[in-house]
């Protein structure tokens, strides 16, 4: 064995325990592993064909969407709260259409005095 090059917490007992339920004791760094598949499981070995779930991704899944849902509510719940902050929130047409009837009555104050 080349020295220097291994792990110096090897131990030759640790439990891997499968998601079925399966347990079998092999060389590692841990004390103990979980895995999903094995060799009395995947469907390489038993001959079947069936569709490989793996534990906790579904879970995972909804849970992300559950997060991402909370966040777009809290997102929605902030934007209404600027908008009321700043009382009138006037969208860039409502200026526009503003400025246009100040432009408008200025140019008619102008005929008028020229008049
Ligand atoms: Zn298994």
């Amino acid at each position: 064995m080349k020295q220097g090059i291994h792990p110096s917490n090897w131990q030759n007992d640790c439990v891997v325990t499968c998601s079925c339920g399966n347990t079998f004791v092999t060389g590692g760094t841990k004390k103990a592993m979980q895995v999903d598949i094995c060799n009395a499981c995947h469907p390489f070995f038993t001959g079947e064909m069936r569709f490989v779930d793996r534990q906790g991704r579904v879970d995972k899944f909804q849970k992300k969407m559950q997060l991402a849902a909370a966040a777009a509510a809290a997102a929605a719940s902030k934007a209404k709260k600027t908008i009321k902050t700043k009382a009138e929130a006037k969208s860039y047409k409502q200026i526009l259409v503003e400025q246009q009837g100040e432009l408008k009555a200025k140019k008619e104050a102008e005929a008028v005095a020229e008049n």
